[in-house]
């Protein structure tokens, strides 16, 4: 099941990227294994998968460990102060840093292991999208100028999540407000290169507004059952 839904979904990318004249290498695919068990996350590994994607701290330092494969950990979820520590040492990129106190923090705890951590600023594109995100296009600014002069912090570019919608014009306002957003920021002196946004719902819009990484579970894995934890299935 799970390779047939990556070759699915790699034959899909190939295919809007083809038609919005984009190259397939400039996409990440990451496979977003949230609450799903060590056999499906294995299965994907096999099929070729390099990047996986958690959005809880303790789910993510649980798994790292209990898997042997060379992959590029993402952390998506809301992240809280106190549970950087755990996400650093892990994560290969943070995609949802929000407010100069979460930068702040994983600047320190980088410091502290000589590391030096990529991350994405979270947008909120949308009133219906989710509670995350910084809204505000001068906040943003002073957000990305903070992490620009933080030491232990590189910063590669913004993501978002879309409204959960049948609107694809809504979705696609979403996505296009996010890559005006970087062109913004690339104006005022940054370069920033990534823009991580399209989930199962949504991704071949996400092509078409210029998305380099692609958070993407249920189409990969199937709907996850939140009846089990992830150890149970
Ligand atoms: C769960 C999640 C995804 C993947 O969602 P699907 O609809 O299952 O593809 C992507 N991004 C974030 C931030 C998520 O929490």
């Amino acid at each position: 099941m799970i390779p047939e839904n990556i070759n699915i979904v790699k034959d899909k990318i190939n295919r809007r990227c083809l038609k919005s004249g984009r190259n397939p290498d400039e996409i990440r695919l990451i496979a977003v294994s949230k609450n799903t068990g060590l056999a499906s996350i294995c299965g994907a590994l096999e099929a070729g998968i390099k990047d996986l994607g958690e959005n809880k701290a303790q789910e993510l330092s649980e798994k790292v460990p209990l898997i042997d494969k060379t992959v590029n950990w993402h952390f998506l979820g809301h992240l809280q102060r106190n549970k950087v520590k755990y996400v650093v040492p892990v994560a290969f990129l943070i995609h949802s840093v929000d407010s100069i106190r979460l930068a702040g923090e994983i600047d320190q705890q980088a410091q502290k292991i000589g590391k030096v951590q990529k991350i994405l600023l979270e947008v909120k594109t949308s009133e219906e999208a989710t509670k995350y995100g910084i809204s505000d296009p001068s906040e943003l600014l002073e957000l990305a100028r903070f992490c620009k002069s933080a030491p232990a912090l590189e910063l590669l570019g913004l993501m978002t999540v879309a409204p959960y919608s049948d609107d694809k014009e809504l979705i696609r306002k979403s996505f296009s407000k996010l890559r005006n957003l970087k062109t913004m920021l690339n104006e005022r002196g940054f370069n920033l290169n990534e823009l991580s946004m399209g989930m199962t719902n949504d991704y071949e819009i996400a092509i078409e507004e210029g998305a380099t990484m692609l958070r993407i579970g249920t189409a990969i894995f199937g709907e996850r059952d939140y009846s089990k934890s992830w150890r149970e299935q």
